[in-house]
Order: structure tokens, then sequence, then C-alpha cells
């Protein structure tokens, strides 16, 4: 396991443009944390999404994580900095209000797709 993340770390800093898909697979954690942030990671990666106003209601939206259609009232609009960027640049998404339950159905690879977006924008 630190093996995989020294290996991830290497990768991420020395060769940046490696599409993750091609990365030894780390965990992808997926969480909300005590600032009611929802948090993505997989080291060495790392989003902070902040939960923006409830979208208001309207057509169902798409989470962007586990890939369910929620009705607005199921989700939340977030947005999380982009770390390399000078603080303006923002990835905006889309997730299920329960983050735990949003977690258990969610399939790494469309949390790997979002995260793909501090490294690829
Ligand atoms: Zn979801």
């Amino acid at each position: 396991m630190a093996e995989d993340c020294g290996e991830r770390s290497i990768i991420a800093r020395y060769f940046p443009g490696t599409p993750p898909e091609l990365w030894p697979a780390g965990e992808v954690l997926y969480f909300r944390d005590e600032l009611g942030r929802i948090v993505l990671r997989e080291a060495p990666l790392e989003l902070r999404f902040e939960v923006l106003e409830r979208v208001p209601s309207g057509k169902p939206v798409l989470c962007d994580a586990c890939k369910r259609q929620r009705a607005r009232h199921e989700a939340v609009f977030a947005r999380a900095e982009l770390p390399q960027a000078d603080g303006r640049h923002y990835l905006y998404r889309t997730f299920c209000a329960d983050t735990a339950s949003c977690a258990e159905r969610a399939e790494p690879r469309h949390l790997r797709e979002i995260l793909a977006r501090v490294i690829l924008h």
C-alpha cells in the first residue's frame, strides 16, 4: 500500500501527463470531511469539494460519482479549487447529498475520472 502510494507519487511528480488509467491503482477514498466538504482522494491526488447551495428544484440530475439520476433534493452541487491553479479555477460537480451511500455505489473509475481533472485541466 505504501509502496503503491510511492509509485503514484513519483508518476504525479515526474510524469504528470500520464493518463490516470495507466497509473498503478491506489485506493480511492470518497467521504465528507469534518467541515462537510466532499473529499475525493487517491494519493497523491486529492480534491475537496465545497458544497454550494442545493440545486433548485427542476429536472433530475446525474450524480458524477455513482452516475445515478437523483431528484434535485437528493443532490448537491459542489466546487473544488484546482490545486495548481491560482485560486480562481474551480471544478464543478454534482454529487448525491448522501455521500456515504453514494460511496457504496460509486465505481472507482468514475471517481478517478473526476480526480483526473487535477492533472489534466
Ligand atoms: Zn451518487
